[in-house]
């Protein structure tokens, strides 16, 4: 088939990218390719009862399919350069904004309507942090909550799928430049298109990375995060939730002046596992829906690790450390603060005496075992450091999960409009490593959508 523009990845760069082309075009003929399947036949085959952990499917529901990797995610759509990816740098921070805040009224019109904005602006804890050596990042957050999530995807395929060919549970193998566009080998045959856009998420990570060689676009990479999953009763960080709903705190810690920092926060929410290519590491994530919120809040707490030359594989270093945790746990390890700090593993009658009652099965054990020293003594200084804003943070009871590891694609040589050296080529959201968020991921996919149809 030919087509003016293939998109590989229907996550939210692949989705938004798709809208936007066809929104300025309507002529345009569009093709998205996806490895994972259709919106409705994403479904993770662990149920709590019959399958208690991950099998390995071949095909990741959590990962890929329409929506990507935030179909069930929390939703939380970050309007700020501060985090969230380096988008700016490439197409200045003004634009990025407005792109950020564009997506952000176009959720509200497919489903989205009804969500809070939360917002640091003005926010009397940005001192409190600040007077406890921890540093507010400043940001507005849209909380769609996964099954409003769910809904604003519903709704977008379904706008889409009459104007774009949608081909679920077909990868695209390859791609190969020719005079005036690209081949795109998937499943089902070789299709032609005169641009490109790849928008392959972290799942995609090893295939761009494959690409990249074979088609010589320069690519880096140095940087991963890891660290632990906190849960803890509700209350004891409400006064952050209930008006920040997500903070960003960054904390320097006093012995490595290393950067620790929260992530992923989800008030009333659930730890769930998560399987990068067969490793089972953590994640959480919560309902806007009332009925199905919990009494405990939990957030990541993540150490940056940057690796300098000669060393290049900063992925394979977290895997390395996820592997351990999988090979003493089955998969992934809680323990409480108290048993850590004692220098004691838990055990299953501890984790069910806790105060704390575990939303994840998880295998009570140790995380001195897994994480180096390094992280693990920041992991713990900011823990103390939380606790004088969030008295009840360091209790014994508080859970940590491990181990939590946020992966970054490498980095794809790219110009400003997002372009490859191989004209037509774009790459964008997560797998082009400048991305690491839905609101990011989305913006790009605005925006070369408006490159190509200018
Ligand atoms: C559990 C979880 C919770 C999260 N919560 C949040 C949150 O609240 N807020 C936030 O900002 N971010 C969150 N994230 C991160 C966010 O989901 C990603 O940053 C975002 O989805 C990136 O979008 P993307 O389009 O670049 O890639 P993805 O969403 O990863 O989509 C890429 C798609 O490409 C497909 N693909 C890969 N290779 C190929 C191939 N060769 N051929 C065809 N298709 C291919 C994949 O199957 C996938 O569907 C969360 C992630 C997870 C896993």
């Amino acid at each position: 088939m030919n087509y003016d523009v293939i998109i590989v990845g229907a996550g939210p760069g692949g989705i938004f990218a798709a809208y936007e082309l066809t929104k300025r075009k309507p002529e345009i003929k569009v093709a998205v390719f996806e490895t994972g399947h259709s919106l409705e036949n994403r479904k993770c085959p662990i149920d709590g009862k019959k399958i208690k952990s991950c099998i390995s499917c071949k095909t990741c529901s959590i990962m890929s399919g329409f929506g990507g990797a935030g179909a069930f995610s929390d939703g939380k759509y970050n309007i700020t350069n501060d985090f969230g990816g380096t988008l700016h740098e490439f197409i200045g921070k003004k634009e990025a904004i407005e792109l950020m805040e564009y997506v952000d009224e176009l959720n509200m019109q497919y489903g989205g309507e009804g969500t809070k904005m939360y917002s640091t602006a003005g926010t009397h804890l940005k001192k409190i942090c600040l007077q406890n050596k921890l540093n507010l990042l400043e940001a507005r957050v849209r909380h769609l909550g996964t099954d409003k999530n769910y809904i604003v995807l519903q709704n977008f395929y379904n706008t889409l799928k009459n104007k774009v060919a949608f081909y679920f549970d077909t990868p695209v193998s390859d791609i190969r430049k020719k005079e005036d566009g690209f081949i795109v080998s998937a499943k089902n045959g070789e299709h032609f298109c005169k641009d490109c856009i790849i928008s392959v998420g972290r799942s995609g990570s090893s295939w761009m990375e494959n690409l990249c060689k074979k088609l010589d676009i320069p690519t880096k990479s140095n940087r991963v995060d890891i660290g632990v999953r906190v849960e803890l009763p509700a209350e004891i960080f409400s006064a952050l939730t209930d008006e920040l709903y997500e903070s960003k705190i960054v904390y320097r810690t006093e012995k490595f002046e290393d950067n620790v920092r929260t992530f992923c926060m989800n008030p009333n929410g659930i730890v769930v596992n998560e399987n990068t290519n067969g490793i089972v590491t953590v994640n959480g994530h919560s309902f806007e829906d009332p009925k199905r919120k919990t009494k405990n809040t939990n957030f990541a707490l993540l150490v940056a690790k940057h690796f300098s030359d000669p060393f290049k594989d900063s992925n394979g270093y977290a895997e390395s450390i996820a592997r351990l945790s999988n090979m003493l746990g089955g998969g992934v390890i809680v323990q409480r603060f108290g048993d850590l700090i004692r220098g004691r593993r838990s055990t299953e009658k501890r984790v069910a005496e806790n105060v704390t009652i575990p939303t994840l099965s998880a295998t009570p054990g140790d995380l001195s075992l897994v994480l180096p020293k390094r992280i693990l003594d920041g992991i713990i200084e900011m823990i103390y450091a939380l606790d004088k804003i969030a008295p009840g943070t360091a209790n014994d009871d508080t859970l940590l999960y491990g181990v939590e590891v946020k992966f970054y694609n490498m980095q794809v040589e790219i110009d400003n409009d997002l372009q490859t050296k191989l004209k037509g080529l774009y790459v964008i959201g997560d797998g082009s490593g400048v991305t690491h968020s839905l609101s990011h991921a989305s913006a790009s996919g605005i925006y070369v959508a408006r490159k190509i149809t200018e």
